[in-house]
């Protein structure tokens, strides 16, 4: 490691953890102390290189079965705490409640696998990390690679957005975005083992196989570059498009005010797919999907005769709904509405939380704007903006406030 390079890194995350007391947990993370985060970031800072630190992406938990594989028959090194083997490529790992198997060996502890050269394959994706499986508190088992941030990050910005469609400055804020989130994520999880999902629950990534040579150059021009807030890094929220405006953080994920996450207008992104939309649900359907989300408090939901838009942010956001039903009334949360109608109807779903409702025919009409919770970087305004703006201003116009620094 570069001793100037840890040496940066290392005063920031000493300003990170003096700051970030003062501020409540931040909606899906974890509240840390000033201990804990000072502790976390100079464990991290061990295993700081040129590639940024470590970071576990899990892809599994619970009880499942996979099959590894390398390239061209290279050994696969299989370890536990105690012992390691060299294993013939593929070996199938097999999770049960308690026990991990594989190739017939049987485990009930941690293991660690990894291509003795090369990468492994697993279902479409090549993983160049390596991977770790490790009992959880409900004796399922938690699948996750490790590797480092910037290994990492290419996978990213290949999923998250296209690299032969989006212009280089739209595909380096991405990466800027996508490293800074992922920095937050790893910031704010003392001792835990892996730190972002490989799905929309955190950023997509789906391993680092066929990436567009684009995406590696705009990870690689930017690399170690994050966003900060006042000396700290923050929950550096992205989405597909706004519709026009952005949602502050405190609207959507219910995060203490912070200019960086603010509401901010956004004309880059008309000519986004999902720029306007309408979706019409029969009554049934969205009844079945509030069930799922109040079943869960034990609430009966009847016949729906109204749906209520409940404290419409300025830019038309609606955080909650009121439900008016045959048995009574209840507020849901717009998000889990629409986390349960994607699992219901995936192909007919609530594309955002900026919509406005009504009822005609016994079917509920949203006529609605932009695909995604809102939050932070619009990435079809991104791409519209590209065209004008440089990566660094792009960055400006959707996280106010924030500056741009070199971590490694
Ligand atoms: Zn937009």
């Amino acid at each position: 490691m570069r001793v100037t390079a840890a040496c940066r890194f290392m005063l920031l995350l000493g300003l990170f953890s003096g700051l970030f007391p003062n501020e409540p947990s931040l909606g899906l993370s974890p509240a840390l102390n000033s201990e804990t985060a000072f502790n976390s970031a100079t464990a991290g800072l061990a295993e700081t290189g040129e590639d940024g630190p470590m970071v576990g992406i899990r892809f599994a938990t619970g009880q499942w079965d996979m099959t590894f594989a390398t390239k061209a028959g290279e050994k696969i090194r299989l370890q536990t705490k105690t012992a390691q083997w060299s294993l013939p490529s593929p070996i199938v790992v097999q999770a049960r409640e308690g026990v991990i198997k594989v190739s017939g060996r049987s485990f009930d502890t941690e293991i660690r696998f990894h291509a003795e050269s090369g990468a492994l394959f697993c279902e479409g994706m090549e993983l160049a990390g390596k991977i770790e499986c490790w009992k959880n508190a409900n004796e399922g088992w938690d699948l996750f690679e490790r590797t480092s941030l910037e290994k990492y990050l290419p996978g990213v910005v290949e999923k998250e957005v296209s690299a032969s469609s989006f212009p280089m400055a739209a595909l380096k804020a991405q990466a800027v975005a996508a490293r800074t989130y992922a920095l937050f994520q790893i910031l704010t999880r003392p001792g835990r083992r892996w730190h972002v999902h490989s799905s929309t629950r955190s950023q997509v990534y789906q391993g680092v196989g066929k990436l567009h040579p684009n995406t590696l150059k705009a990870v690689e021009e930017t690399r170690g570059q994050v966003l900060m807030t006042g000396g700290a890094v923050f929950e550096c929220f992205f989405h597909s498009t706004c519709g026009g405006v952005t949602c502050s953080g405190e609207t959507g994920y219910n995060l203490i005010p912070m200019s960086a996450l603010s509401s901010v207008d956004c004309d880059g992104c008309r000519k986004a797919p999902f720029y306007r939309w309408k979706l019409e649900l029969a009554e049934p359907v969205l009844r079945s999907a509030v069930a799922r989300v109040a079943g869960q408090s034990g609430i009966r939901v009847g016949t729906i005769r109204q749906v209520i838009p409940v404290d419409v942010s300025d830019s038309g956001y609606v955080p909650y709904l009121r439900i008016v039903h045959d048995g009574g009334s209840l507020e849901i949360n717009t998000r889990r509405l629409r986390g349960s109608l994607g699992k219901l109807t995936p192909k007919v779903t609530l594309r955002s939380s900026a919509f406005e409702v009504s009822l005609e025919k016994n079917r509920f009409v949203f006529h609605g704007r932009g695909w995604g919770h809102g939050v932070g970087m619009c990435q079809h305004g991104a791409k519209g903006y590209a065209k004008s703006k440089t990566y660094e201003e792009i960055l400006q116009h959707y996280y106010r406030g924030t500056e741009l620094r070199t971590l490694w």
